[in-house]
C-alpha cells in the first residue's frame, strides 16, 4: 500500500483534477489524501473572520462567490449530466451548511467546521469524477478515523483501529480517497491538524496502514536547497535523511508541515516528494540513512518572538533555568532557541498565544524584554566531519546582517540564526550565494 497526498495546487482546477485521475489510475494499492482546492482554505478563513466580526452581509457574499467557483468546476469537470446534477447538489449542501453559521453564534468550533468544508468538497468532487470515468474508488471520511487527543497530538491507536475498520469496506481494486487536514478532537468535534496539515495526515495514515511509501505530491520538484519564494535559482535535493528533512520542515520550509516527518521517521517509512506538474522529475526521497556531508539546505521561520530575561541575582544558579522552562511548560508553549550569558537568558517562541501570561510570570524572576517580528534562519545538513566546522563560512557570509541569536551544535544537522524579519530575504540570498554558488 502507498499513501499519496496531493496539495492545493494539485487539485486546484478541473484540469488538475483530470490530470490527477490519470496519475492515480494504476494497479498499485493506494490511499489518496487530498487537500482543499488551492485558495479555498484561505477563503474559508476569511469567511470565518467575517462571521466572528458579525459582518454577516460580507460573509454571505464571500460564501456565494466561493460557491460559484465550485459550480464552474462542476461544469468543467464532468460530462455526464446526472453526475453534474449530483455534484451540484453536493456543493450546494456544503455551502448551505456554511451559510447556516451566519445565523448562529460563531466560535472556534464553528470555525473549524467551516474550514473542514474545503477538503470535504475536493474529495467528493474527485470521487464523483473517478466514478464518471469508471475507475473503482471508495471515499472514506477522515472524520471517521483521524483524531487528536486532549493535548492536540494525534491519537495513533484510535487512528489505526478506526482506519482499518473503514478500510474493510474497500474492494481489492479500489482506490481509497480521503481528506487531509481534518480530524476530530477528543470531544468528537470537528478539528484540524493546523494549516498545511494534509502532509501530516498522509504521514499518520502511512503509519496506520504500514505503507511502503508516503508520497507528497505538490507544485515543485521536491525540497529545494533554499526557499524558492525568496531566492532565485534554488535546486532540488535528491535525498535527505529524516532528521535533515524534519529540521527543514520545522524551521519553515513550507513544502512540508512542521510535524509531518516525525510519524514516518518513527515507523521508518520512506517519504517521497514529487511534482504533480512534472511527474517524471525525480523529486526528493527522505529516508533513514544519512548520506553526504556539509550544508544542504536553508529555510526560514517567521513570526518568531524573542523573550530576554535579565536577572542580577543567580541567573545561572542551579534550578533557575528549570523555573524559566516550567513557565513555558505550564502555557504549553514550545521553545525553539535558547542562549544564555552570565546575566541574561534569551528564548524564542513561535506561538505567542500566551505571551502576556508568560511575561507576567517571568517578571517575577527578572527584567523581561520582548521583541517580535523575528525570523529564524535554519541551515541544515550533515555536519559530521568534526575536523571541519561550518561557522566561518556561515558567519562571514552574514557579515552585513545583524544577528540576534545563534544556536550551533544543538544537533549535527542544524545551525540556527535569529534575525529581524526585515533581514530575512537578504540573509537567505547571501547564504545562497556564499554556500551554494561559490563551490
Ligand atoms: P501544497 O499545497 O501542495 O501542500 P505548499 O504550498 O504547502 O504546497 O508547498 C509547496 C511550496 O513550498 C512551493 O511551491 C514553494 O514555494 C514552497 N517552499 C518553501 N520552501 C521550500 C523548499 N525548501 N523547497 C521546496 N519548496 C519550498
Ligand atoms: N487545506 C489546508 C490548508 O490550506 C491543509 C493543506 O493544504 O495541507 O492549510
Ligand atoms: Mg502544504
Amino acid at each position: 500500500m502507498i499513501v499519496c497526498k496531493f496539495g492545493g495546487t494539485s487539485v486546484g482546477t478541473a484540469d488538475r483534477l483530470k490530470e490527477l485521475a490519470r496519475l492515480v489510475n494504476s494497479d498499485e494499492d493506494k490511499i489518496v489524501v487530498l487537500s482543499a482546492m488551492a485558495g479555498t482554505t484561505n477563503a474559508l478563513v476569511e469567511i470565518a473572520e467575517l462571521l466572528y466580526d458579525k459582518q454577516n452581509d460580507k460573509a454571505i457574499s464571500s460564501i456565494q462567490a466561493l460557491e460559484q467557483n465550485y459550480y464552474r468546476v462542476v461544469e468543467e469537470l464532468y460530462t455526464v449530466s446526472e453526475v453534474k446534477e449530483k455534484a451540484k447538489e453536493m456543493v450546494e449542501s456544503h455551502f448551505n451548511y456554511i451559510q447556516a453559521f451566519t445565523e448562529d453564534l460563531f466560535t472556534i468550533h464553528e470555525e473549524k467546521a467551516v474550514l473542514a468544508q474545503g477538503e470535504l468538497l475536493s474529495t467528493a468532487l474527485f470521487h464523483y469524477y473517478l466514478e464518471e470515468l469508471g475507475v473503482p474508488s471508495i471515499l472514506i471520511s477522515a472524520l471517521d478515523f483521524m483524531r487528536i487527543d486532549k493535548d492536540g497530538e494525534p491519537d495513533s491507536y484510535y487512528i489505526k483501529e478506526n482506519l482499518s475498520r473503514e478500510l474493510k469496506q474497500k474492494k481489492s481494486n479500489e482506490i481509497v480517497i480521503t481528506q487531509g487536514f481534518i480530524c476530530r478532537n477528543t470531544f468528537g468535534e470537528i478539528d484540524n491538524l493546523k494549516r498545511g496539515g494534509s502532509d501530516y495526515s498522509a504521514s499518520l495514515i502511512g503509519v496506520a496502514v504500514a505503507a511502503e511509501e508516503v508520497q507528497i505530491w505538490t507544485d515543485i520538484d521536491g525540497i529545494h536547497n533554499n526557499d524558492p519564494r525568496y531566492v532565485e535559482g534554488t535546486q532540488s535535493i535528491a535525498y535527505l535523511s529524516y532528521d535533515e528533512a524534519a529540521e527543514l520542515a520545522y524551521f519553515g520550509a513550507k513544502i512540508l508541515h512542521p510535524a509531518s516527518i516525525q510519524p514516518s521517521k518513527k515507523a521508518k517509512i520512506p517519504v517521497r516528494l514529487k511534482n504533480t506538474m512534472e511527474p517524471q522529475d525525480e523529486g526528493t526521497l527522505i529516508g533513514l540513512e544519512i548520506k553526504g556531508a556539509g550544508i544542504k539546505s536553508i529555510a526560514a521561520k517567521d513570526s518568531i518572538t524573542v523573550i530576554k530575561i535579565k536577572s542580577g541575582r543567580m541567573l545561572l544558579a542551579h534550578g533557575f533555568m528549570r523555573k524559566i522552562f516550567e513557565i513555558f511548560e505550564v502555557y504549553k508553549t514550545s521553545i525553539d532557541m535558547v542562549t544564555t550569558s552570565e546575566v541574561a537568558v534569551s528564548i524564542t517562541i513561535d506561538d505567542a498565544q500566551y505571551l502576556d501570561e508568560i511575561v507576567e510570570e517571568l517578571e517575577k524572576l527578572g527584567n523581561v524584554e520582548v521583541d517580535k517580528q523575528m525570523s529564524i534562519i535554519c541551515i541544515v545538513g550533515n555536519f559530521i566531519d568534526e575536523s571541519r566546522g561550518h561557522a566561518l563560512e556561515i558567519f562571514s557570509a552574514l557579515k552585513e546582517v545583524p544577528i540576534r541569536m545563534i544556536s550551533y551544535g544543538g544537533s549535527r544537522h542544524n545551525v540556527s540564526i535569529l534575525v529581524e524579519t526585515n533581514y530575512k530575504k537578504q540573509a537567505l540570498n547571501i547564504l545562497n550565494e556564499n554556500l551554494f554558488c561559490n563551490v
